[in-house]
């Protein structure tokens, strides 16, 4: 884990951001919307990097924009970060047992004797597959929580209070 330290940029409504809030269309189904349901979407920049006792200081800028998003899809978009969260460990996990298994089983059914390769093989297949099972459950949690005619959060990056910011460098989500 590396140390990170947010810095709050301003988040003072400009009048843009006045403009896209009296929006009463959801901007990922295009349903209308009660005027107080809207979105939290969060960016974050890099600012640089401070060197400490206790290691480096990775030094983000934060701000936050709402924008209008009806309740379904509120669900939805947290739905699919939870269940992605969820099968990305559990899937992590199990490439990981998989990775560790394999190749003793490929081993024994072959019935060669193991070479001193095998180490480093195991280990390249426990890697393997812990990023394979990650990969595959995050997938597959965005697939579970899709509701139909929802867009997903990362539409969010074409709106036009959001699109200059991306022009500027800013990137979508909170910095770990
Ligand atoms: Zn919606």
């Amino acid at each position: 884990m590396q140390n990170v330290e947010k810095f709050y940029a301003d988040n003072a409504q400009t009048k843009t951001d006045k403009a896209g809030l009296n929006s009463t269309i959801c901007w990922f189904c295009d349903k209308t919307i009660a005027e107080d349901e809207s979105a939290e979407i969060y960016l974050h920049k890099f600012r640089g990097v401070s060197m400490g006792l206790t290691g480096n200081t990775y030094e983000y800028l934060v701000l936050s924009r709402r924008i209008p998003c009806c309740r379904i899809c509120s669900r939805t978009h947290e739905n699919t970060r939870q269940w992605s969260r969820r099968l990305m460990i559990l899937g992590g996990i199990a490439g990981f047992i998989v990775g560790l298994i394999l190749p003793f089983v490929i081993v024994l059914n072959l019935e060669v004797p193991p070479d001193k390769e095998f180490g480093t093989i195991v280990l390249l297949t426990i890697l393997g597959g812990t990023v394979c099972g990650a990969i595959l459950g995050y997938l597959l949690g965005h697939k579970i929580a899709f509701a139909p005619g929802t867009k997903p959060e990362t539409y969010a990056r074409q709106h036009p209070l959001i699109e200059p910011l991306m022009g500027e460098g800013w990137k979508i989500g909170k910095p770990e």
